[in-house]
């Protein structure tokens, strides 16, 4: 039987492997209907699926977005975030950081018939001074290793849904950093990540019909930045607001005000935070 060939928007080569179709937004956070096909290759998919969705869908604040709102996996899987830091800094990119609680799992459990979320700390210094009344909230510092894998997580979603919406302009040259970013990653500079908190949380339930509800865990736009030509892909999850620009990994500071954010989204009422480490290690 004759498949026929198609182009991978991550690694660019052309195959008739393309078998599976692309969730842009993973399943577990609730997708069903934004999918692609023959855009991206086998290889890539299981790829991005094991390597770059699983850590971040379980180990960053996606993973508690996911949590909090309870949405299962395809294998019916409850969701969970581990907050399992490594003891120092070691590997390629760090995951460690000296003032960030570790050893905590958040996971959904039913208590008197209701959804409630549980905090199971493995930590025994950290848990003596939760039950001493001396620590009353957890301190969660981003790693490098999650930002880098946010920011992958984040591109591949931009990405897709430009392809999806605009077709063959995916090949365009000026994405080639970022597809590249998305696929193989780095050692040595992070893609910055913007970061707002957003007033309101997304998380709600409508009733559709009886019984079923419907709920917006997610949502995301682009937004031209006129004073550089470039593009801006913001991506809202929970009560936060992500953000890349996709064709320009260090845009020039000057443009990067408040101005420029606000005239592009009217709902942004502050500068970002902006997540960047200059050093992985
Ligand atoms: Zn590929």
């Amino acid at each position: 039987m004759d498949r026929q060939k198609h182009k991978c928007i991550f690694c660019l080569e052309e195959s008739e492997n393309f078998k599976t179709v692309e969730h842009i937004v993973s399943e577990s956070l609730g997708n069903t209907d934004d999918i692609l096909r023959d855009a991206v290759c086998d290889k890539c998919q299981n790829y991005l699926g094991k390597e770059v969705e699983s850590f971040v869908l379980s180990k960053t604040p996606f993973a508690f977005w996911r949590t909090i709102y309870g949405t299962k996996t395809k294998q019916g899987k409850e969701p969970f975030f581990n907050i399992i830091l490594d003891k120092k800094d070691k590997g390629a990119i760090s995951n460690y950081h000296p003032f960030s609680d570790s050893n905590i799992v958040i996971h959904p459990a039913h208590f008197n018939n209701e959804y409630v979320i549980r905090a199971d700390v493995s930590d025994m210094a950290l848990l003596e001074r939760i039950q001493s009344g001396q620590k009353r909230r957890f301190n969660i510092v981003l790693t490098p290793k999650m930002l880098v894998y946010m920011g992958r997580f984040l591109g591949k979603i931009a990405l897709e849904y430009w392809c999806k919406n605009y077709g063959r302009n995916i090949f365009e040259k000026r994405f080639d950093e970022l597809r590249h970013y998305v696929r193989y990653g780095t050692t040595n500079a992070m893609w910055p990540i913007f970061h707002w908190q957003l007033a309101e949380a997304l998380l709600k339930y409508e009733d559709i019909s009886d019984g079923l509800q419907e709920h917006t865990l997610y949502r995301y736009a682009y937004g031209e930045i006129k004073a550089i030509n470039k593009l801006l892909f913001v991506f809202d999850i929970g009560s936060e607001r992500y953000a890349i620009i996709m064709d320009e990994k260090y845009p020039d500071s000057d443009i990067l005000t408040y101005e420029m954010f606000s005239k592009l989204f009217e709902d942004i009422a502050e500068f970002p935070d902006i997540f960047y480490y200059s050093q992985l290690k």
